[in-house]
């Protein structure tokens, strides 16, 4: 998105950097974000090792052949998981916890130059 600052003469750009449908991470926190939900590490030798699905058709260890699974927190051995499930867990939750946030990150350029970047959290509740 542009445009132009007429009083100023300057350029303005609004440039949508990312985005994340939802809240994520392991149970302590450590470990957070969608992405990371799907980082895979071999079973045996516990390496992370890529991200993807599983689905049957991983990949398997490169150095030992061993299966892959889903890399789960140090700290509190759990899966990277939409965090709502977490408070749901916990008891501590409202009906309205229920919407999920959209996360976006946008960055403004001015005159070309990028001048900052915000985090922005849509919630909407209805
Ligand atoms: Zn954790
Ligand atoms: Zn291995």
């Amino acid at each position: 998105m542009e445009f132009d600052d007429q009083e100023q003469g300057r350029r303005h750009r609004i440039e949508l950097l990312n985005y994340e449908i939802g809240d994520w991470r392991c149970r302590c926190g450590a470990r957070q974000g969608h992405k990371q939900r799907y980082d895979l590490e071999c079973k045996v030798c516990k390496i992370q090792m890529g991200n993807g699905v599983i689905d049957g058709y991983e990949k398997k260890c490169t150095l030992c052949g061993g299966p892959l699974t889903y890399v789960t927190c140090a700290e509190c051995n759990t899966r990277v998981t939409l965090a709502i499930l977490w408070r749901i867990e916990n008891g501590d939750f409202h009906p309205r916890d229920l919407a999920v946030p959209l996360k976006a990150t946008l960055r403004r350029f001015v005159d070309g130059s990028l001048r900052d970047s915000t985090r922005l959290w849509i919630q909407h509740a209805s």
